[in-house]
């Protein structure tokens, strides 16, 4: 999979996912990752990308010219017939999700478009944006930040990409439910035990609590979620104990 990162501050990027896991990946050509300088294509003989918005109002806005032409450069590169997905990160956007991370992960090439200052001239944005997807209820400087996240979360989905690629499998928001506590040596730190069902080497034993502490986890920190989590009838009751004992806003007939 290719990731093609637009943004004024290429340096961010690349200090951010040539590290760790997505680097390794980078390195070992399982994904490749593209960052262009916007910069470098602004038709401005000072190399000047941006300018007051009309109609007045506080900071700077990235113009469209010098995005469009380096849209246009990366399209080019890809060169496909069909018109490849370009990601404006925004607090106007969708939230992003894990389900949008596997949305994305069925694609070959995705374009991702930072912000920066006050944000981007509407005209471009209109032109070659496809998903608008936002970090969060907050606002940031700019878009660096979310497009790593996103590249991150939509990687690690690649064949190949982790090691184990079970570890993708089995974890947060996999069937709607937050993942179970887990645990490592030693047996006993700071004189708590780790739960000796998982000391049994009883797999069936071991499945079964994980799968009631996914319940349980989810119940307490993301009510929200059992919604569309597909639940036992026992797990169901379980559910909603926990929902009546904390003082929940949520409805706990919603799990019934
Ligand atoms: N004036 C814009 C608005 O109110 O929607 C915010 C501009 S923000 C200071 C600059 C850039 O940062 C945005 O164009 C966007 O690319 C990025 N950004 C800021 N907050 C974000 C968020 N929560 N999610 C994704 N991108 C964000």
């Amino acid at each position: 999979m290719n990731f093609h990162v637009l943004t004024l501050f290429p340096d961010m990027i690349r200090d951010g996912l040539m590290a760790s896991i997505t680097g390794r990946a980078i390195k070992a050509g399982i994904i490749s990752l593209e960052v262009v300088n916007i910069r470098d294509y602004t038709e401005n003989k000072h190399k000047k990308v941006d300018d007051y918005p009309y109609g007045g109002g506080a900071g700077m806005l990235m113009q469209a010219q010098p995005v469009y032409d380096a849209w246009e450069a990366v399209n080019r590169r890809i060169g496909t017939e069909k018109k490849t997905r370009v990601v404006f990160l925004s607090p106007q956007g969708n939230t992003f999700n894990q389900h949008m991370a596997k949305e994305f992960a069925k694609e070959e090439d995705l374009i991702f478009l930072c912000g920066h200052y006050e944000g981007i001239d509407e005209r471009v944005l209109e032109e070659i944006v496809t998903d608008v997807v936002s970090a969060g209820d907050y606002v940031l400087t700019g878009g660096e930040l979310p497009a790593m996240m996103v590249v991150d979360a939509v990687a690690r989905l690649v064949p190949g990409v982790l090691h184990n690629d079970v570890s993708a499998e089995f974890e947060s928001f996999q069937d709607h439910l937050l993942e179970y506590p887990q645990y490592s040596r030693p047996e006993v730190w700071h004189g708590k035990a780790v739960p000796p069902v998982l000391l049994s080497g009883h797999h069936a034993n071991v499945e079964r609590w994980r799968r009631r502490q996914s319940v349980i986890r989810t119940a307490e920190n993301r009510p929200d979620l059992l919604e569309q989590a597909q639940l036992t009838q026992e797990e169901k009751e379980l559910a909603a104990d926990i929902l009546r004992k904390t003082s929940c806003h949520f409805d706990a007939d919603m799990v019934d």
